[in-house]
């Protein structure tokens, strides 16, 4: 089997910033590099009435998550091919190599208000992606020398034009992920969060064991990562419960539970672009594999 982990960095610190910086283009560099635990305080307050409202709603780069899509979608009750047509552009993000979904942008340049700003704050708020839930947090992945495990931690993104660092309410990080509804985004999105952070640690080898993955899995990756409901018709309705070992329960399970077939598409993900045991072909469908592959390299 192939090796699994993310490559050496020669003995340094692996790190790597999960995008939370809304406006990417402002000149000045807005992240404090204080690394912040969970326990540690700041200050920050962001209400009506302060004079920066909206300002970071107009030309915001914002990653839409899996949780975030799901939800929209069901705030906006339209399936996940209207709304991506409708309020997204394909991106890339850079660091990983792979094919997101962003919010887009108002105006032909793209950097007018987003289409859930009105006068009155967010309209999809209580649904808002969670990249506008973490600001003016950002979120980072970190393997220490010689650890297995990486460990995740925030560190604050201060904006020019963002005033609510000037208010005087204090909060544990903790505190404000709670009171932001973060937690839930975290565990339903962590097995693509996952993925991102590999690919991107493997980005300077140019993929996996050196390897890019195809523009095939490149579009599986974009399917599983913004549209439950054709990868529940690829799942379902391809030779897919065919070729890996699913489980009759959870198979029924993931017939209506939204949270179930995601975790099984980055399962699925996970496998394919870094040979993780996170699912398993069924044993005919490796052994006629394996007779191809002999086949194809001369074997006998
Ligand atoms: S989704 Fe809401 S909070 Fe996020 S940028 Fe748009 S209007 Fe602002
Ligand atoms: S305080 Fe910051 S987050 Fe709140 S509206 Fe102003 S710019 Fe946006």
């Amino acid at each position: 089997m192939n090796d699994t982990t993310g490559p050496d960095n020669s003995g340094k610190e692996e790190l790597e910033i999960f995008d939370a910086v809304r406006d990417l283009g402002s000149a000045d560099n807005p992240v404090q590099p204080t690394r912040l635990n969970s326990e540690d305080s700041f200050c920050f307050s962001c209400h009506k009435g302060i004079s920066c409202w909206n300002k970071c709603c107009t030309g915001a780069d914002i990653t839409l998550t899996p949780n975030d899509i799901l939800r929209l979608c069901k705030h906006l009750d339209m399936s996940p091919t209207d709304f991506l047509r409708e309020y997204t552009v394909p991106a890339f993000w850079e660091q990983a190599g792979l094919p997101i979904a962003k919010i887009k942008m108002s105006g032909a340049d793209g950097k007018g208000p987003c289409p859930f700003v009105a006068d009155e704050g967010c309209t999809v708020y209580e649904n808002r992606p969670v990249t506008c839930r973490y600001y003016p947090l950002g979120l980072a992945s970190v393997k220490p020398k010689g650890a297995d495990v990486k460990e995740d931690f925030n560190f604050l993104v201060k904006e020019a034009h963002c005033k609510g660092h000037e208010e005087s309410k204090e909060l544990s990080v903790s505190a404000f992920k709670s009171e932001q509804g973060i937690e839930e985004y975290d565990l339903v999105n962590r097995g693509w969060i996952d993925i991102l952070m590999k690919m991107a640690s493997w980005k300077h080898l140019g993929g996996p064991n050196g390897k890019d993955v195809s523009p095939q899995t490149k579009q599986m990756f974009f399917m599983v990562s913004t549209d439950v409901d054709t990868l529940r018709k690829f799942v379902l309705e391809t030779k897919f419960l065919e070729s890996y070992e699913i489980d009759p329960e959870a198979v029924e399970i993931i017939k209506a539970d939204d949270h179930a077939l995601l975790q099984l598409g980055f399962d699925w993900m996970k496998n394919v672009m870094f040979n993780e045991p996170t699912i398993s072909l069924k044993e005919e469908v490796l052994r006629s594999a394996m007779a191809k592959a002999r086949e194809e390299l001369g074997a006998t």
